[in-house]
This record gives structure tokens, C-alpha cells and sequence, in this order.
């Protein structure tokens, strides 16, 4: 294979990494008429997207929404598809918005197909040829042998900041003492009865994690919150790993330390529900044998969670497991150098930007390891704008970042690595790299006329503006 000659192929503008961020961005530059490649090394589009969890960050914890554009097209094709369950009241901190993953899969298909984007599939970015801060080609790894991608403009959208980095970009890595957010692989249950589980919360409150936020609990009790998560009907409830259920397991052995065992729903008629609880933390997700053999341990966990689940949790006593994550989940590796960085004081004040290209409203979320979990909510259930400085790496003139890679501090990143802010960027990203790669901005990134984006953001759906 070393030998075959490298494949040359050109585009206007190049996605790598088909997460929630990188489909957003390839729809939004194809959208605006660029050729478009979106390049993944997996064998599906989708990332994280597809793993069964609920888009956070998609509305504040008021309630309102504060993405909207492709982010919102996506879960329409959803629903036209069957999929989607909508937004629901986590009853906690947050509002998220839940569906079937394995509809989400043929939503993400369908929009990549309607508005012609090229994917390029089971291919590893590993080379990005560059000069002077620019990018000239990214080189990819794949059974054709060695691509080489040329454009004017290009999109990490990779999570890890691949991109970037190879082209030479600063970064910081985790927490400043080494430390990573766990690992974790979701999984999914299905038989689950709503109604058992819902009475069970209104029985034993205190064995859930209830009204974490002022703007949520709203000044109610414990007892009246699980009565408005049953007014509310569906099975979306956290299960405290310092509660008196779950804490006794730990200590028995019969479970794992874990923070919350967060429960949501997928699936109505499968009366299925997603459950993200397993947890190996401190490993370095860059190193790819020790990611490899979180996996074992990882299956191990969930072989224990839903043995935990039908033994102990009433409404999952005739459950059974029904599905995983397609890999290991990845909270956290590196954050790329940007012209500005987002701060956790931006996220916990609500902070708005005349430069903001998308909002986040998660509150600062960091999973540590054993029962750790450190949860500071937004303030008044408000949201925060994201500067397009964070999505321009310092030194590179034709790279937009987008997604879990972004410039942030380590607590910000906390916040806005989750999918709503990941979409939101990936349409400012896509739609700013259509304009560039037509040399509008002399073609650097650093140009870029921001209240000219931000217009035709707002223009395609975004929500900029108008929200807490
Ligand atoms: C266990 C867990 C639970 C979470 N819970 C939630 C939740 O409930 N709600 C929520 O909104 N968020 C949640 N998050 C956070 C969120 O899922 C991610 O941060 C977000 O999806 C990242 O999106 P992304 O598009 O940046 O990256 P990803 O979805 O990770 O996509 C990156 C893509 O890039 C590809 N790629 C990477 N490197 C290369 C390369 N060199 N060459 C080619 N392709 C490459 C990968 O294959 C992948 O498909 C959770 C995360 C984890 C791990």
C-alpha cells in the first residue's frame, strides 16, 4: 500500500471529524454553495451524536432555546423520521432534548446526502502539510492508500484538535496535574416500565438528584420536583451516587464508584432509555493503547450496571440491555490555543458577546474520578455567547475550530464541549469557511467581519440574541 501514488483530490472547503460539530459545519459550507468534504475515521457519521445521550445546551435552563439553524434542522429530520422525543426538564439543571440514536443516524445520512456533501469515510487524517500558518493540504490515511485533501479553508472538527495541532497550533491538555475526565461507554436499556420507575422517584427522593439549579428547582421541595418529573411522564432521572441506594452498593462492592447514574429516554416505543454511569478516569485519550484497554474494564461496568439496574431499580425489573455506544466516550483531551479563550467567569455569568457566533447554557460540568463530579450551574438559567475569536487557532490562517477542541479554559471547556454549543459552532464555522474559501476576508480566518457572520447566521435560523 505504501507504494500506490497519493490520491489528489481538491475541495473548497474540508471538514475533519463528523461530530454534531463537524455534520453542522460540512451542512452550513454546503449549504452556502462550497464544495465540501467531510472526512471521518470511522465508518459512520455521526460521533457522539449517535451514542445514545441527549443533546445538552440546546436551550438554557429557563427553558428557552438558544440554538437553533442546522443544529434545529437536523433534529426536524429527526422528527420527520419518527425519532425524536424533543426537549424535556431534567428536573435537575438542565433542559436537553432527547431521541433515538438509531433514527439520528439516518437523519445525519439523509441531510449530508440532501445538501451534497462529500463524506470520506474510514479515513485517518494523519499529515497536515503546511506553511507559514497556512494549511495547504490535510493528508489522509485510507484503503486507497495516502489522500492528499487541498482547500482554501478547513474545519477541525475532530474533538482532539488533530488538525491544528499538526499543523502546528499550541494546546493545553486536561487538568494541570495530569488529570483527564473519565471514559465512559454509554448503554442503553430497553423494557423499562416509566410508570414504576417515576412512582419509585416519588417514593425515595433521596435516592436522586433533584433541583441542583435555582432556576430549575424554583424554590420547590424534593417531593413536589418528583411530582413534575412524573407530571412530566417520561424517564429521565438521575440516580445519586451519594444516595442512600446507590452509596450502599458502592460500598458493598455490587456497583462501581460513580457520581450519577443519569437515565433518559430514547426510544417510547422500545421503552428504552439511555443510561451513562461507567467511568475510568485519568487516562490520556491521545494514547491510544491505553485508550484501547479501557475497553474491557469499561463492558465489564456495564455488564455490572444493568445487573444493578434489574436487581435494584424499580421499573427495571424486566429490562434488558439493548444496545452500547459504538466507542469509547471521550470528555476530554486537548483544548486548542485560540485567539481568545473562553473563561469559566464567561460561562457562570452568562456573559453575552457582540462577537458571539453561538451560545452554550450547560453549566460547568467536570466528571472526576470514583464518585467525583464537580456541577456549578449557569447563572439564572441564563446562557453565554461564544466569541469567534475562540474558534481561531493562534498562528493558522485558514483553520476554524469547532466542537470539544475550541479555545477554553479548562472549566469552560466543561461546559461547552456538550453538543448543542458544538452544533452551534459548527454552523458559524461552516458558514464563515464558504465565505473564506471565496477569498471574501482576504481568506484569513483572523479577517473574518463578525457582525457581517453573525448577520447571516442569524439570516440562516442561529440564535445570537433575544435569550437569558
Ligand atoms: C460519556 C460522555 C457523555 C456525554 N454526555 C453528554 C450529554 O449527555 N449531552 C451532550 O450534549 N454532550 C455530552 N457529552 C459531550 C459531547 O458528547 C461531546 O463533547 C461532543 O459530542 C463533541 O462533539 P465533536 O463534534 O466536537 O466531537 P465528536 O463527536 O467526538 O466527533 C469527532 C469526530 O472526529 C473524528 N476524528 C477524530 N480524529 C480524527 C482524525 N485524526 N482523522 C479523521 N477523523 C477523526 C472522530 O472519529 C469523530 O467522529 C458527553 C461526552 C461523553 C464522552
Amino acid at each position: 500500500m505504501e507504494s500506490s501514488p497519493s490520491k489528489e483530490i481538491a475541495a473548497d472547503v474540508v471538514v475533519v471529524g463528523a461530530g454534531s460539530a463537524g455534520i453542522c459545519a460540512a451542512i452550513a459550507a454546503a449549504k452556502a454553495g462550497a464544495r465540501t468534504v467531510l472526512v471521518d475515521a470511522g465508518p459512520m457519521p455521526g460521533g457522539e451524536l449517535l451514542t445514545g445521550m441527549a443533546v445538552d445546551g440546546a436551550l438554557n435552563a429557563r427553558g428557552e432555546w438558544i440554538l437553533g439553524g442546522v443544529g434545529r434542522e437536523l433534529f426536524d429530520e429527526c422528527a420527520r423520521l419518527g425519532g425524536y422525543i424533543g426537549p424535556l426538564n431534567d428536573w435537575r439543571l438542565i433542559w436537553y432534548v432527547c431521541f433515538d440514536p438509531e433514527v439520528m443516524k439516518l437523519a445525519v445520512i439523509r441531510l449530508l446526502d440532501k445538501y451534497g456533501v462529500s463524506l470520506m469515510l474510514h479515513s485517518v487524517l494523519f499529515d497536515a502539510q503546511a506553511h507559514d500558518g497556512r494549511v495547504q493540504a490535510a493528508r489522509l490515511l485510507n484503503k486507497s492508500g495516502t489522500v492528499r485533501l487541498a482547500a482554501p479553508c478547513f474545519i477541525d472538527a475532530s474533538g482532539d484538535g488533530d488538525l491544528a495541532v499538526l499543523a502546528g497550533a499550541g494546546f493545553d491538555l486536561g487538568g494541570a496535574g495530569g488529570e483527564f475526565q473519565p471514559l465512559s461507554m454509554m448503554f442503553r436499556m430497553s423494557g423499562v416500565d416509566t410508570d414504576g420507575l417515576l412512582d419509585y422517584l416519588c417514593r425515595a427522593p433521596e435516592n436522586f438528584a433533584l433541583g441542583e439549579s435555582d432556576a430549575i428547582r424554583g424554590g420547590r421541595s424534593d417531593a413536589q420536583i418528583a411530582q413534575e418529573v412524573r407530571r412530566q411522564g417520561q424517564p429521565t432521572v438521575f440516580i445519586k451516587g451519594d444516595g442512600p441506594l446507590l452509596a450502599g452498593a458502592i460500598a458493598h462492592g455490587a456497583m462501581y464508584p460513580t457520581a450519577l447514574i443519569m437515565i433518559q429516554p430514547t426510544s417510547a416505543s422500545r421503552r428504552e432509555v439511555c443510561l451513562n454511569s461507567t467511568r475510568v478516569a485519568n487516562v490520556n485519550a491521545l494514547e491510544t493503547g491505553a485508550l484501547s484497554a479501557v475497553l474491557g474494564p469499561l463492558a465489564q461496568q456495564i455488564e455490572t450496571g444493568v445487573g444493578f439496574m434489574r436487581g435494584n431499580v424499580p421499573g427495571f425489573e424486566h429490562a434488558v440491555f439493548s444496545g452500547m455506544a459504538p466507542r469509547i466516550g471521550i470528555r476530554e483531551t486537548r483544548r486548542v490555543q485560540g485567539l481568545q479563550t473562553l473563561t469559566e467567569e464567561d460561562v457562570l455569568q452568562a456573559r453575552k458577546s457582540d462577537l458571539g457566533i453561538g451560545k452554550g447554557s450547560h453549566h460547568v460540568d467536570i466528571h472526576q474520578a470514583g464518585a467525583g463530579q464537580i456541577r456549578i450551574p449557569v447563572r439564572d438559567g441564563g446562557s453565554y455567547d461564544i466569541p469567534w475569536g475562540c474558534l481561531v487557532p493562534r498562528g493558522l490562517s485558514n483553520v476554524i475550530l469547532a466542537g470539544r477542541c475550541v479555545s477554553a479554559d479548562r472549566a469552560a471547556h466543561g461546559s461547552v464541549r456538550v453538543m448543542g454549543p458544538c452544533m452551534a459552532m459548527g454552523q458559524a464555522a461552516g458558514t464563515a469557511a464558504a465565505r473564506l474559501a471565496g477569498g471574501e476576508w482576504g481568506g484569513d480566518v483572523r479577517q473574518v467581519d463578525v457582525a457581517q457572520l453573525r448577520r447571516r447566521l442569524a439570516d440562516d435560523g442561529a440564535i445570537l440574541d433575544g435569550t437569558h
